[in-house]
């Protein structure tokens, strides 16, 4: 691409909004009683409801309206008192019915916002609706070395995911966030990840495609309100791929504007490979679907006392969550951020509960454990180490029975299953060498071999004391303590 990010953001200013896709966790289908278990052998969960044979009819999944609504309430929406599904007609090979049943003008779930924060500041994005749909099924192109269908041989459908309840959360343009664009739609599917996940509706998998973000992207001239034509790049499966696809969408609509060109409406595939898009089909209106209301369903008429009981059962949302530990934990923003990218949140908050300081629970599992977990390619919540062993370790290293190496040490000893911190000590006998008088033939040994170190120290230079200290910690194997160490150099050479 000739137009960078940069370039671009000089002339324009970006405009995005996300179409997000949710598979909610549900024991059965929106429409019938087939399981929906993740990866079962293709076309065993189906039924003629969800194959949409001749004469079946559906009957809505009341857990299904329950999480909607929980959603709904968690994102700060308006809960429709009578609402109905409707017909979104179109065909589509994974899709046997040759219609979606989904929710047209009248959703479950409406005028919300979820506040999101990036570099230290609060963006409000608002939610325009939050719909219940039924999943379509998944074709699969054999033969091709792309996946796709283009070069395959021959294809294959699998229905199991077809009528697995799907919710919709559809934001309104957020404008306004200039540079930080890309990183403000990545920050609110990280935002919208956790809700979902504290909500306990949803497993929200990106990889298992459990969440799915359409990204749409548009450019206005700088010091303009008028909104561009904007594009929609589809199945953006990653968080780190939110914010590649809005990046790269507004150096190629620069582009296209630049030249003199204009920017098309329609969707855009996403490259994982490459972190560019490419041209799709172009976008459908919403009468090219015919949608009309769903003549084989009930209205959706949710009572308000439920509505309030269901509001009642909501846990602790991940913003207020955010509030109080930064409260008790005394972070900034910027503090708080780091801890949630690392996706440590959970595992540092169940070390303080364990008795660690909240300031050495996030040491030690953004220092040493996440450079850990780095390599090993995990979550630092999958390292085989509990918040209790952290714990355990940071209360040795206040008592002074470890120092900072003996205990990365005793970290290696855990991860490597050698057992608890305590057993790792004992078994590799790691503890600090607090016996002055062991500690004082090493520091006579390393003053008798070092006689010019010892006179420019006797000179005032007693900077040069590090040369003694670092002796003594090599001759101890690290486990002394460099504090003592240097005063007892200090006391012996006055
Ligand atoms: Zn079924």
């Amino acid at each position: 691409m000739t137009v960078t990010y940069e370039e671009a953001l000089q002339k324009y200013e970006p405009v995005f909004g996300l179409e997000t896709h949710v598979e909610l966790g549900t024991t059965t289908k929106m429409f019938c009683g087939c399981p929906t278990t993740f990866g079962a052998e293709p076309n065993s969960h189906v039924c003629p409801v969800c194959l949409g044979l001749p004469g079946s009819l559906p009957v809505t999944n009341r857990v299904a309206i329950e999480y909607t609504i929980k959603i709904g309430l968690a994102l700060n929406c308006s809960i429709a008192s009578w609402c109905r599904f409707a017909r979104k007609n179109y065909f589509y090979p994974d899709m046997p019915k040759n219609f979606q049943i989904s929710q047209y003008d009248e959703p479950l779930c409406v005028d919300g916002y979820l506040d999101v924060l990036v570099g230290g500041k609060t963006v409000r994005v608002g939610i325009e609706r939050v719909h219940l749909e039924e999943d379509t099924g998944k074709s699969l192109h054999i033969g091709g070395a792309t996946g796709r269908i283009q070069g395959a041989d021959y294809s294959l459908v699998d229905y199991n995911r077809a009528g697995i309840p799907l919710v919709e959360i559809v934001t309104r343009p957020v404008p306004g966030t200039g540079y930080l664009a890309p990183e403000v739609a990545r920050a609110y599917v990280t935002e919208l990840r956790d809700l979902l996940r504290s909500l306990g509706v949803s497993d929200v998998r990106m990889e298992e495609g459990s969440l799915r973000a359409d990204v749409n992207t548009s450019l206005s001239p700088r010091g303009s309100d008028v909104l561009g034509t904007r594009t929609e790049t589809k199945n953006v499966n990653s968080l780190r791929s939110v914010e590649r696809a809005v990046r790269s969408e507004v150096s190629r609509q620069a582009e296209v504007l630049g030249s003199g060109g204009r920017v098309i409406q329609e969707t855009r595939h996403f490259h994982e490979d490459t972190g560019v898009t490419t041209s799709g089909r172009s976008k459908e209106e919403a009468q090219d679907y015919r949608y009309f209301p769903e003549p084989d369903l009930v209205p959706v008429a949710p009572p308000r006392d439920w509505v309030a009981s269901i509001a009642a059962s909501l846990p602790e949302l991940p913003s207020a969550r955010r509030d109080r530990l930064m409260s008790a934990w005394s972070l900034s923003e910027l503090e708080f951020e780091a801890l949630r990218n690392a996706g440590a949140l959970g595992v540092v908050e169940a070390t303080v509960a364990a008795g660690a300081s909240p300031a050495d629970a996030r040491k030690w599992w953004l220092g040493e454990l996440a450079r850990r977990a780095n390599d090993m390619g995990i979550e630092v919540s999958a390292l085989p180490i509990t918040p209790a062993d952290v714990a355990r370790i940071s209360e040795l290293v206040a008592a002074g029975s470890l120092n900072d190496r003996l205990a990365r040490q005793v970290i290696e000893g855990v991860l490597d299953e050698e057992g608890t911190p305590d057993e790792v000590v004992a078994a590799r006998g790691l503890a600090v060498v607090s016996d002055d008088s062991a500690l004082l033939s090493a520091i006579d040994e390393a003053i008798a071999a070092n006689p010019d170190v010892v006179a420019r120290i006797r000179d005032g230079k007693v900077q040069a004391a590090g040369v003694l200290v670092g002796a003594v910690m090599k001759a101890t194997r690290g486990k002394a303590d460099a504090a003592r160490v240097r005063e007892l150099i200090m006391d012996r050479l006055s």
